[in-house]
């Protein structure tokens, strides 16, 4: 058995003080409930940690980072390591973002450098992956996947993905509006778990948590969460308003 984990991707949203609201907003909202049934994941800018720190102290909330450098430390400037993620609590840290793709032109061959130094570090990679518009038209998503999910995880055994969630989001349904279909979205998800039972065996397929991520909110979170292979939500813009999340989190039970 899976358990499902709904994850909110804050991206450049949220000064320090705005975080600690909403952080002090969804704590009391939530009342410490869904421990048993659902993961409730939070990744806000990295200045926002240590209000996540505070506010979820003692709560069943757990936080972590959007990306990270793939060395331990050194003349990196503007950067973080994983080791500064773990010593202010985060257990886990988004990893291959399309965004990051897109716009800090991070390779499958980067990503996996940081997926190793995540899993060393001790902390938990959601590690994204997902096809454009265009190679959906081209028929080639598939094969893209498979190729992120191949690269991405080269080098992790079977003991690493006890440690590792992948997040399955298609480029054209982030911040778009455009969700997946259930079907559309558990389709790839269930191409995701064959490509690991290439790479490891069944098991590991079986029990690897596959999200969802794109345009997924209080709306829609129901039907796709409710499919057989879709494990939780990698949520972005409805995670920046506690109620949206909170019924997101809702439909995951
Ligand atoms: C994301 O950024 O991971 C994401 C899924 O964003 P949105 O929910 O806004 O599409």
């Amino acid at each position: 058995m899976r358990k499902k984990i709904v994850a909110g991707n804050w991206k450049m949203n949220k000064t320090f003080d705005e975080a600690k609201a909403l952080m002090n907003e969804l704590k009391t909202k939530l009342n410490n409930d869904t421990s048993e049934i659902v993961e409730v994941v939070v990744c806000p800018p990295f200045l926002c940690i240590p209000a996540a720190k505070d506010e979820f102290a003692g709560t069943s909330v757990r936080y972590g980072g959007q990306n990270i450098h793939f060395k331990d430390d050194g003349a990196f400037t503007g950067e973080i390591s994983a080791s500064m993620l773990k010593a202010v609590g985060c257990e886990y840290v988004i990893l291959g973002h399309s965004e990051r793709r897109q716009y800090f032109h991070e390779t499958n061959h980067l990503i996996n450098f940081k997926v190793i130094k995540a899993l060393e570090k001790g902390l938990k990679p959601i590690l994204c992956v997902g096809e454009t518009l265009e190679q959906r038209e081209q028929g080639i998503e598939k094969k893209i996947v498979d190729e992120q999910v191949t690269l991405c995880l080269k080098d992790i055994n079977a003991a690493g993905m006890d440690n590792v969630v992948i997040a399955y989001e298609p480029v054209w349904a982030i911040g778009t509006g455009k969700t997946a279909t259930p079907q559309q979205a558990e389709e790839m998800h269930i191409e995701i778990r064959k490509s690991l039972e290439n790479l490891y065996n069944a098991t590991i397929a079986g029990r690897t948590r596959i999200l969802y991520g794109g345009s997924m909110n209080d709306k829609n979170a129901k039907e796709l969460l409710g499919m057989s292979n879709i494990d939780g939500g990698l949520i972005g813009g409805a995670a920046l308003k506690a109620d949206s999340f909170i019924t997101i989190i809702e439909a995951a039970k």
